[in-house]
């Protein structure tokens, strides 16, 4: 782990004055950090029956699609409105500044899958609960929700439904 903490690129004032980036470009960029983070990655989730990782837009994807690969499940992208070319469910969300939506496909869950929600960084955590509601209302069987790394003092695990098991490979 500490070798993927010294391939993370801190960006000061991006993209506002004021926060900190957690940049993870020059993580997935280092073969031999990559090849980590997918392998511990998916020793989280490897006897839970994971059938699809849900990836949020879009530096989850990377980490999501490694995941599911490395699991042999299915990848499903939650992407920005207007993004996803067939029949979707959207939910809205409150930003720091006015509202954003997020879409999945209408048909991208079903009720047998055991499903892990993935995105790069947990920061308020406002993304991700708009997600988990998004896959929620499909009814899986069962939802985790995973990062790669967890802003611990911006609160965002509080946000999250407290039945659901939240983990991530670094915390600050
Ligand atoms: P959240 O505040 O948890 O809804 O985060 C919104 C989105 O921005 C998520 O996709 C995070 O990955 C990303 N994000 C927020 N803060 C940071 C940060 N300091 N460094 C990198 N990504 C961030």
């Amino acid at each position: 782990m500490e070798y993927i903490k010294s391939k993370i690129r801190d960006v000061v004032d991006f993209p506002q004055k004021g926060v900190v980036f957690k940049d993870l470009t020059t993580v997935f960029k280092d073969p031999r950090a990559l090849h980590i983070i997918g392998w511990d990655l998916s020793q989280l989730y490897r006897d839970k029956g994971v059938t699809k990782v849900v990836g949020i837009e879009s530096r989850g994807f990377i980490g999501g699609s490694i995941l599911a690969f490395e699991l042999g499940a299915g990848f499903v992208p939650v992407r920005k409105p207007g993004k996803l070319p067939a029949d979707t469910i959207s939910a809205s969300y409150k930003k720091e500044y006015g509202t954003d939506v997020i879409e999945i496909h209408r048909d991208a869950i079903t009720e047998d899958d055991i499903v892990v929600l993935h995105d790069d960084v947990l920061a308020t955590g406002g993304t991700m609960l708009a997600a988990y509601n998004l896959v929620k209302s499909m009814n899986p069987k069962k939802i985790y929700i995973n990062f790669i790394i967890e802003l611990s003092a911006l609160g965002g695990r509080q946000l999250l439904p407290a039945d659901v098991e939240v983990s991530s490979l670094i915390k600050y």
